[in-house]
């Protein structure tokens, strides 16, 4: 069986069309699935939607978020629920074609573990938005090592990997990169991001913001190593200027050079701060992690279980 998960959040234009449109390609497929939504704490009418089309649609699951928790969060519950021998995850706004589905689970027959969903276009988005999405996209290839620049997270996924997915105890991951990561036999499938249907992008510009930080530092501790090159940096500048201090004492002209003493403890102190602040960041992540709350909390279900 396969289980199509599809995290939501405020879609309720969505739900209905999603349900429809997948079912559909997959019966005719006669491939037996399960559709599991995750209402990630919308606001508006979507888990009343969920609920009535798990009414009408006897393969529809739903559940349900007590609060927003993140895409992240909720495609792991979609995983944790499903009950498949493979998994394929989705955006429910439909810009991942649903057709796609059918070629990604006969590759999975065919013996691939990972069907990675790969972009050809990006779809319609704004000049700031493609260059701060090529940024993030070069750094995050960098750190992992794996060339992300156009991964989604359209992917269909065997048991076997999403069992290792949910046995991870990072609070924080990302979903993109782990997939890679964990290896398993990998095939690509590659897809044109369509136009939303309704609705519109759930991306502030801050919330991308603090996504591509969080998943840099996630899989990276470079930010750190930065600090101690920062400090090797000033040890020289520091030498360099003792020196110049030194033979100007010993010249009998010590009382220049006020500005000097300024530039280098402002410069100085900046780069401390900095430093700790990363520091930090760091700390507060392992803080985070330490805690062991759980990544997301699940207040209704519904939908024939099994
Ligand atoms: N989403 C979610 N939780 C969030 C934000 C988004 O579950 O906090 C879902 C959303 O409902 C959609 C998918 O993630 O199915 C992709 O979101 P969106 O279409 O807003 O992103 P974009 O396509 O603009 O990158
Ligand atoms: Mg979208």
């Amino acid at each position: 069986m396969l289980s199509v998960i599809l995290p939501a959040y405020n879609e309720e234009l969505m739900i209905s069309k999603a349900a429809q449109v997948i079912s559909e390609i997959l019966d005719t497929e006669n491939i037996k699935n399960e559709i599991i939504f995750v209402d990630d704490g919308s606001s508006d009418k979507t888990w009343e939607k969920i609920e009535s089309i798990s009414k009408e649609y006897f393969n529809v699951r739903g559940v349900h978020f007590s609060r927003n928790f993140g895409k992240e969060s909720a495609i792991l519950a979609g995983l944790q629920h499903s009950k498949g021998d493979c998994c394929v995850v989705l955006d429910c706004d439909l810009q991942h074609p649903p057709e796609k589905i059918v070629e990604m689970y006969r590759l999975w027959q065919d013996g691939f573990e990972i069907v990675e969903g790969q972009k050809i276009s990006r779809g319609n988005e704004g000049k700031l938005h493609t260059v701060a999405a090529n940024t993030f996209y070069s750094i995050i290839s960098k750190v992992t090592g794996f060339d992300m620049k156009n991964a989604s997270d359209f992917k269909l996924l065997d048991r076997k990997a999403v069992n290792v997915l949910l046995n991870m105890k990072e609070k924080e991951s990302f979903f993109r990169a782990l997939s890679s990561w964990i290896g398993f036999k990998t095939a690509t499938v590659l897809f044109d991001v369509k136009e939303r249907m309704a609705g519109e992008s759930k991306w502030s510009t801050a919330s991308l913001i603090k996504y591509a930080v969080t998943n840099i530092t996630s899989f990276s501790t470079l930010p750190m190593q930065i600090v101690t090159l920062l400090g090797s940096i000033m040890f020289v500048i520091s030498i360099v200027f003792g020196i110049i201090s030194f033979v100007q004492k010993m010249l009998g002209q010590a009382l220049e050079g006020f500005t000097t003493v300024i530039l280098l403890l402002t410069f100085s102190s900046s780069v401390i701060m900095i430093s700790l602040g990363i520091i930090g960041y760091y700390i507060a992540r392992i803080y985070e992690e330490v805690k062991g709350r759980p990544r997301y909390i699940v207040s209704h279900t519904c939908g024939k279980d099994g």
